[in-house]
């Protein structure tokens, strides 16, 4: 067993066990040797379900979502993307700082495409780390690369890309619900008098989700990749969120969002007062 991984376990033991959590959330095998899969641990006794390796992939954060007043602590191991979606969540004022203890754990990088082009693979939010962690990969350069090839096509060809891209969306919305930055409590997607967007398979339906998903996201999108690697249809679906930040990369300069809690959000405001009519 690593070490890593031994360390994990004793400290999440050690926190069910004091009783400063009230479980903790961590990955765990599964019966396939490439992959994992979340799991919610209570008894200490069972910490040692817990694993640290290559296919530890899916991003822990969102699950916060699902128990927003919990009894006790909520114990969550924190990579660089999960501390992110955690400050997108403090953010958008959907979790309570106090009501989380985070498990720092440096990554290693996982076996997932979307680790290629991760630039913060250390916690930059955490209670306590539990080893060194080494220095993040240099800024990758490939960060907008998919983004330029589409720029690149004419008016004509991107209309083509993007309408046969959506023509095999199925409309599962597993996109909106991996994802840590579409964290309403309820979604337009689901309403059925919205007008604009009807619930039967078409083109234009299925763009216009696609649409108001990545102006939704688009300027608070972690880049996580979650939505690509969950969405069955394989879409290459973070072309339109990546668009958004690249603009406010060019306009604004140098610009990743969930690096921090409090700073202001380029195209959205949440404002108290909005009525939310058209629900
Ligand atoms: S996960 Fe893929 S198929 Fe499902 S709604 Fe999102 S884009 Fe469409
Ligand atoms: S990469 Fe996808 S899942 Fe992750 S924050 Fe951006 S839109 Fe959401």
């Amino acid at each position: 067993m690593s070490e890593k991984q031994e360390k994990m376990r004793q400290c999440a033991e050690k926190l069910l066990r004091d009783g400063e959590a009230g479980y903790v959330i961590g990955w765990g095998e599964t019966r396939f040797d490439d992959r994992t899969t979340p799991i919610f641990v209570e008894d200490p006794a069972g910490a040692g379900a817990f694993v640290w390796n290559e296919y530890a992939i899916n991003s822990l954060a969102k699950y916060l979502l699902d128990d927003k007043y919990p009894d006790k602590k909520i114990g969550l191991f924190t990579r660089g993307c999960e501390s992110r979606a955690i400050n997108r969540l403090l953010k958008d004022n959907q979790i309570k700082r106090e009501n989380v203890y985070l498990i720092g754990v440096p990554c290693d990088g996982k076996k997932s495409d979307r680790c290629t082009l991760c630039r913060e693979r250390n916690p930059i939010l955490y209670d306590v780390l539990l080893w060194t962690p080494e220095d993040d990969p240099p800024p990758a350069a490939g960060r907008f690369d998919r983004v330029k090839d589409i720029e690149a096509m004419s008016p004509d060809e991107r209309y083509v890309y993007w309408g046969e891209t959506y023509d095999s969306c199925i409309r599962c919305y597993a996109c909106r619900n991996v994802c840590p930055a579409c964290n309403c409590r309820e979604c337009y997607a689901d309403m059925s008098k919205t007008g604009f967007q009807g619930k039967q398979h078409s083109r234009s339906d299925n763009q216009i989700f696609g649409v108001t998903r990545a102006f939704h996201v688009g300027d608070r999108c972690i880049e996580c990749g979650e939505c690509e690697r969950v969405c069955p249809m394989n879409l290459p679906i973070m072309g339109q969120t990546q668009k958004i930040l690249k603009d406010i990369n060019e306009l604004t300069g140098e610009y990743e969002c969930g690096m921090d809690a409090t700073s202001e959000n380029y195209l959205g405001r949440f404002d108290l007062d909005d009525k939310d009519e058209f629900m």
